[in-house]
């Protein structure tokens, strides 16, 4: 199945399970000034899962648009692109475990056909000796599941980062852990605020056994969620208890929510562990080949960067945020530019936007028919960004040379010149300083923000005195 397939495949089957297909909610959120984009699927439901009553009832279900901005770091892995959609369902206090984790099951083994002998889960493993339970239910639904389905599941264990390789049990299916089995607001079991809601999840993970073992990442899901051989495909939080002065009451309406990768679901349907071979983000990828003339095995990471961060962009520009140098809009700036110059690097000097953007639409006007809306739009903006980009790139990345020659040590100052005059967003210098192995000051960035500062505060002081001279 490809991935438009998955997703049609998931609305419906969730359809039929009685869920309402939301849409999805855009990129940015309405009414929440906290928050600069939407990150996962729960974000846009969260006042409903807290006790609001949604008008589409207690099943839902869609696939969410998201963008991550904190993962950019890790845009260049095999997982991790900073534009991603989430496949989600709830149940606002309707079904629970029992109905969710064969659900889930049956979507990743029946419907999309993964392999039951590839997949490893991770439950709560709580505290019990200290008064936070333990998930047994889902770890028994699990073990059943996998038992069906002719898989050895007998071996539970127990991982914690004291025991967990004392175990020595590669073969365990599931397993129990701690720390990132569970979802509050805000902290863990013992440190979340009294009153709120929290609960354990289940994490689910694909295994590649044609990744090179990276010891780095050890040999368990739960040392794995972020390299190596697991990928982590998708997860079910639980919304069971609320926190006491005593420990944990169960919450009179029992929520769910799950999200699921669809570009790692996609993945793991082609046995790829790396996504950008998956069919929304492959033809990106053979369009940045044709265009720069060079093969995506020799230039994997520069070739990833610009993918994702122009799809990314993409739908930024659907959803009505433009260029700039706030908030949203610098963001946006950040991903086009700094696609921009990685493709600089792989030799397209020019048009990458005018070229790259109708790949990307194409690729989802059947899904989301505003991208077909906005096309136009959306192509005109990005391309007056890569106009205006362009136009100081090179004298930029003469500055950047020059700087290094000195063998000086690169100062928040500098940086600040080169985002003023040359249009380069201040990470994007400050990652060129580091590859090109050019020292920097320790506080560069509160020396750059020092002054970005000092000119807020000339600008003002003209205005002001252009006002009482008026
Ligand atoms: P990871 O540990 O791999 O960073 P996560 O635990 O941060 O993932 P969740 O917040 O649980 O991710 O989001 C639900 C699902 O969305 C994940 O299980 C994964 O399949 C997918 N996902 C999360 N972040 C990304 C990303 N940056 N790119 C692609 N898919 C992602
Ligand atoms: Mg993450
Ligand atoms: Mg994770
Ligand atoms: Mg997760």
């Amino acid at each position: 199945m490809d991935a438009n397939e998955i997703r049609s495949a998931y609305l419906s089957l969730m359809a039929e399970r009685g869920h309402t297909v939301i849409p999805r909610a855009p990129l940015v959120p309405k009414d929440d000034p906290t928050t600069l984009f939407t990150g996962s699927g729960m974000q846009p439901l969260l006042k409903y899962l807290l006790g609001a009553e949604h008008p589409s009832g207690k099943r839902l279900a869609d696939s969410q648009t998201c963008l991550r901005s904190q993962d950019i770091e890790e845009v260049g892995d095999n997982r991790h692109t900073t534009f991603f959609e989430m496949l989600g369902n709830w149940s606002l206090g309707d079904y629970f475990k029992s109905e969710q984790i064969p659900l889930f099951w049956h979507f990743l083994t029946e419907v999309v056909g993964l392999d039951p002998n590839r997949i490893y889960v991770t439950v709560f493993s709580g505290d019990p000796a200290n008064g936070i339970p333990r998930d047994d239910e889902s770890a028994d639904i699990w073990t059943e599941l996998f038992t069906k389905a002719g898989v050895s599941a007998d071996r539970v264990v127990l991982l914690t980062e004291e025991h967990g390789n004392e175990v020595g049990n590669q073969g365990a299916r599931i397993a129990y852990y701690s720390d990132k089995n569970w979802w509050s607001r805000s902290g863990g079991p013992d440190t979340m605020p009294v009153g709120d809601p929290g609960g354990p999840d289940s994490e689910v993970f694909y295994y590649f056994p044609q990744v090179e073992h990276d010891t780095a990442f050890g040999k368990y899901p739960h040392q794995n969620s972020d390299g190596g051989q697991y990928m982590e495909i998708g997860n079910s939080v639980f919304m069971q208890y609320a926190k006491t002065v005593e420990g944990f009451a169960e919450l009179p309406k029992l929520n769910v929510d799950y999200g699921g990768g669809l570009e790692r679901i996609a993945a793991a349907s082609i046995d790829s562990p790396d996504v950008y071979r998956i069919s929304l983000l492959w033809p990106i990828v053979q369009k940045i080949e044709e265009l720069s003339g060079v093969g995506y095995d020799d230039n994997t990471v520069a070739m990833r960067v610009i993918a994702d961060h122009i799809r990314g962009a993409v739908f930024l520009a659907v959803d009505g945020v433009v260029p700039s140098n706030k908030e949203q809009g610098y963001v946006m700036r950040r991903l086009v530019r700094r696609a921009i110059r990685f493709a600089h690097q792989l030799g397209v000097q020019d048009n990458l936007l005018t070229q790259l953007v109708p790949v990307v639409a194409d690729l989802y006007t059947e899904a989301y028919p505003e991208v077909a809306e906005r096309r136009e739009t959306v192509i005109a903006v990005l391309e007056k960004e890569e106009r205006s980009f362009r136009r100081t790139l090179g004298k930029g990345l003469r500055e950047l040379k020059r700087l290094g020659k000195t063998g000086e040590t690169v100062t928040g100052k500098d940086l600040f010149k080169l985002s003023d005059t040359f249009g380069f967003p201040v990470e994007l210098s400050a990652e060129e300083a580091v590859t090109r192995g050019m020292p920097m000051t320790v506080n560069w960035r509160a020396e750059f923000d020092g002054e970005i500062e000092a000119q807020r505060a000339r600008s003002q002081a003209s205005t002001k005195l252009g006002a009482t001279v008026d």
